[in-house]
C-alpha cells in the first residue's frame, strides 16, 4: 500500500468513526480529538441551548470499548503523523494550529453517565501513554452531576494522573435559573457540592454559558448570585483555574434562545473578575 493509499484508508476510517472524531478548535489553539461516550444521545440534563440533535436517532446506541479504542489509536496516529492535514477538511488548517492539544470527552450527552466511565478513561489514557503523548491533555467536559459516584471519582483521578483537565459547567446562581436553563430534576445544590468537592482535589475550569432566554439576558441579580456561588466554592477550599464565559454558537435546541452580544459577554467576564478575583475569559458566539 502506498503512503497515499494509507492516507485514503485512514481518511475513510475516521470519516466512518462512531465514537472518535478530530476537530479544529480555536479555543484549544489546535486539534482536539473528541470522544463521544453517549452515542445513544441520552443526557441527564435537557439544556435549552443544547446543540445535540435528538430528533434523529443515532445508529450506534452503545459504546463498544474495543471499537472506541481502535478509533482513538487510529485518529491519534493520523493526527500525529500529519496525514490529517492532507485531507480536504483539514488542508486549510493554519500552521500555528497544526498541533494536537487534547483528547476531549464530551459528545452527545453527559460523559460521566456512561457506566464504564472509569474503565474507558483508563484505557484511553493508556492509548495516549503508549504513544508517548504526555503533553496531550485529556479534557472532560461535564455537567458535574455525577462526580459523587465512586466510578466517576476513579475516572477523575485517572484524568489527574494523565494530564487531565475538568471543565465543569456552571451557568446559574440560583436554583430557579438553573432549572430554567438546564432543565433537570437534579438539585442545584448537588451540582454545587460536586464542583466544590472535585475542586478541592484539583483545580477545575468552569464553563459558563449565558444567553438570551425569550429575549432576556441573565439579570444583574442572577449574575451576582453566580459570582457568589463561585466565591462559595473557593471559600470551601475549591480551586478554580479559569472561568470560561461563553454564549450560544450553533443552532440551539429551543428557538427562544439567542446569543449575547460580544459586549455582554465581556461585561460578564469583567464582573466575574471583579467580584471573584478569578481568571475569566470570553468566548463569543462563534463557539470552538
Ligand atoms: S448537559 Fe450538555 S449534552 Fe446534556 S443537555 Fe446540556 S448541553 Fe446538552
Amino acid at each position: 500500500m502506498t503512503v497515499h493509499q494509507l492516507h485514503v484508508e485512514h481518511a475513510r476510517l475516521f470519516q466512518n468513526n462512531r465514537f472518535v472524531y478530530p476537530v479544529l478548535s480555536r479555543r484549544s489553539r489546535g486539534l482536539s480529538i473528541g470522544v463521544n461516550l453517549n452515542p445513544d444521545k441520552v443526557c441527564n440534563f435537557d439544556c435549552i441551548y443544547c446543540q445535540v440533535d435528538r430528533t434523529r436517532q443515532s445508529e450506534t446506541r452503545f459504546v463498544e470499548i474495543d471499537g472506541l479504542l481502535a478509533e482513538l489509536g487510529g485518529v491519534l496516529d493520523f493526527v500525529t503523523s500529519g496525514a490529517i492535514f492532507e485531507t480536504e477538511k483539514f488542508r486549510e488548517t493554519p500552521p500555528a494550529l497544526r498541533r494536537l492539544n487534547d483528547i476531549a470527552f464530551s459528545g452527545d450527552g453527559e460523559p460521566t453517565t456512561y457506566k464504564n466511565f472509569d474503565e474507558i478513561i483508563a484505557a484511553c489514557a493508556e492509548v495516549k501513554r503508549n504513544r508517548g503523548l504526555d503533553d496531550v491533555k485529556m479534557v472532560l467536559i461535564t455537567n458535574a452531576s455525577m462526580f459523587h459516584r465512586p466510578h466517576v471519582e476513579r475516572g477523575l483521578a485517572t484524568l489527574d494522573a494523565n494530564n487531565g483537565e475538568i471543565w465543569a459547567k456552571l451557568e446559574a446562581g440560583t436554583e430557579e435559573y438553573f432549572k430554567l436553563v438546564d432543565r433537570t430534576p437534579i438539585p442545584f445544590r448537588q451540582i454545587l457540592d460536586n464542583i466544590a468537592a472535585a475542586a478541592r482535589v484539583r483545580a477545575l475550569v468552569i464553563q459558563a454559558l449565558f444567553m438570551r432566554v425569550a429575549g432576556e439576558p441573565p439579570s444583574a441579580a442572577e449574575l451576582t448570585a453566580f459570582c457568589d456561588r463561585l466565591n462559595e466554592i473557593t471559600a470551601a477550599g475549591g480551586r478554580l483555574k479559569l472561568v470560561q464565559v461563553y454564549t450560544v454558537a450553533r443552532r440551539p435546541a429551543e428557538d427562544f434562545v439567542a446569543p449575547l452580544s460580544d459586549a455582554e459577554v465581556n461585561a460578564i467576564v469583567a464582573l466575574v473578575g471583579a467580584r471573584t478575583g478569578l481568571p475569566a475569559a470570553a468566548f463569543y458566539g462563534s463557539g470552538d
